[in-house]
């Protein structure tokens, strides 16, 4: 924890200031705690991380609708640069000249107030609370990881690993319709709370093979798309063996040692089709539609609360997965 100092008066062109009311805490800023690094890119100390925050905007440079003071809003971490490639062919998330909120060197939310650009700022309607506002920026990588899957109604699904992404991931499949949909995990409390959120069947994969268990309740067939959020060298080699030939591995999780490996041979002959999800594509507005609906109880994965001056203590639950944590969250305005 250390002290920084408010932002200047004077706004940015195009910017607004947030007073930060919610952050959640992200596996992907557990790679940073942790390791200083996530993938190749190492963080330069000291530095603010976090990338999930709900707040309110307090002001707004001269250039910015004024309308948006006082608005609760969601925030869009990537700061894309709207003119690549990629900005201009409508795939955001794949700029080639981004920065990224609370990615190196880009401060992170962990504060009381933050500088964004306005436009990156999505108001959310009285019907999503503080707590699901902040979810919907993972549950934008959800809705667009099932978008990669391009699942119909009716087809199967397998969830490996149902953390935050995952839980999040199986609450969409839900709503597309998805039957069976299978979701595996090594903590109990996690896969019981898969089964409140719709998942037809949970396995232990502690305790039971669960490419074996897969097979088994597909009638040998395999999964049509099988979500890996996990992350792990062994969700990433069941990936291979629970997917149907022809199917298609939709890849969330991050791996800590940036490598990963599967059975070739197992991959080559079902003719599998892997995706890699890269954040969220133009998916918010859709996760604040779905959560403002009333159908995804997203919230219902917070499990700790903490204080500014607890976010160390935040931080070092989730890194260990103590006291059966799935989402933590700290509220930067809450001093005590
Ligand atoms: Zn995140
Ligand atoms: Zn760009």
């Amino acid at each position: 924890m250390r002290e920084v100092a408010d932002p200047p008066a004077r706004l940015p062109a195009g910017a607004a200031l947030v007073r930060i009311r919610k952050v959640g805490v992200c596996g992907s800023d557990i790679h940073l705690f942790r390791h200083g690094r996530i993938g190749e890119l190492l963080a330069k100390m000291p530095m603010t991380i976090g990338h999930e925050a709900m707040g309110v905007v307090e002001a707004v440079a001269g250039d910015v609708d004024g309308s948006l003071v006082g608005r609760r809003v969601a925030i869009e971490p990537t700061l894309s640069c709207g003119r690549c490639e990629y900005c201009l062919g409508g795939q955001p998330n794949l700029c080639t000249d981004y920065q990224f909120v609370g990615l190196p060197p880009h401060p992170g939310v962990t504060q009381p107030l933050l500088v964004h650009p306005a436009r990156l700022l999505e108001p959310v309607p009285d019907a999503v609370s503080d707590e699901q506002a902040v979810l919907l920026e993972p549950l934008a990588v959800a809705v667009w990881a099932v978008d990669l899957a391009g699942l119909k109604v009716g087809q199967s699904a397998a969830v490996l690993g149902t953390g935050v992404l995952g839980g999040l991931t199986l609450m969409v499949l839900r709503q597309v319709g998805c039957n069976p949909i299978i979701c595996t995990d090594l903590l109990a409390n996690r896969l019981a709370l898969a089964g409140e959120f719709g998942a037809t069947h949970t396995i232990d994969a502690g305790k039971a093979d669960a490419a074996a268990e897969i097979a088994r309740i597909t009638g040998g067939r395999g999964v049509d798309v099988t979500f890996e959020a996990c992350g792990s060298a062994a969700t990433m080699e069941q990936m291979v063996h629970t997917t149907r030939p022809g199917g298609r591995c939709v890849v969330i999780g991050i791996n800590d040692d940036d490598r990963v490996s599967f059975t070739h041979g197992v991959a080559r002959r079902k003719g599998l089709d892997i995706r890699m999800v890269r954040r969220s594509r133009l998916t918010l507005g859709r996760a604040i539609d779905l959560v403002a609906g009333g159908k995804l109880p997203v919230d219902r994965l917070v499990t700790h609360r903490f204080s500014l001056s607890g976010a160390q203590a935040a931080f070092d639950l989730v890194s260990h997965y103590g006291d059966n944590v799935i989402k933590a969250m700290i509220s930067p305005q809450e001093a005590g």
